[in-house]
């Protein structure tokens, strides 16, 4: 299950917020921080040389995209494809993404996917598990949240 991460955006005027400098990024190594890629968001509404030395001075890293279809492929490399439905995840995987994907309940699970760890674990956080990093695993987990939206969630799969 997701949750906040340290915070760094990208404002209209394009600057990363806070404004990255060396000693940012010194602070970023020194205390092997988890970040989680967002603008807007939605990471990819910034470009990805915004968000470049900040990946490069981090060691976890989480972030996911509804833009997966249209938007720089670098982006596989780091982000999530989030998706609702098996045929949206079958697609994002024949582009080369990995996925994130909320499910009607546990039993529709695929062998190409495994739940989330704070599924599994709610002691394992996304600051400490970072696996939602674009490489490694397709990840699911059952909807969940407030009542009226997985009512709405529940209404799409059918
Ligand atoms: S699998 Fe890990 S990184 Fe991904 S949402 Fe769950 S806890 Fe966070």
């Amino acid at each position: 299950m997701r949750e906040e991460s340290p915070d760094f955006s990208v404002a209209e005027s394009g600057e990363c917020q806070p404004p990255l400098n060396d000693q940012i990024l010194a602070i970023a190594r020194l205390l092997k921080i988890a970040l989680r890629l967002t603008a807007y968001d939605e990471a990819t509404a910034a470009p990805f040389s915004i968000f470049q030395p900040l990946i490069e001075a981090t060691q976890l890293i989480t972030g996911y995209t509804h833009r997966w279809e249209t938007c720089d492929p670098i982006w596989k490399s780091y982000l999530m494809a989030s998706v609702e439905s098996m045929g949206q995840a079958q697609k994002a995987w024949g582009l080369g993404w990995k996925t994130y994907r909320i499910l009607p309940d546990s039993s529709h699970l695929s062998p190409d996917e495994m739940f989330c760890k704070n599924y599994q674990d709610t002691y394992i956080t996304c600051n400490h598990c970072g696996l939602c990093n674009g490489k490694n695993q397709s990840v699911a987990i059952p909807v969940h949240g407030a009542a009226f939206k997985q009512k709405a969630f529940r209404e799409t799969q059918s």
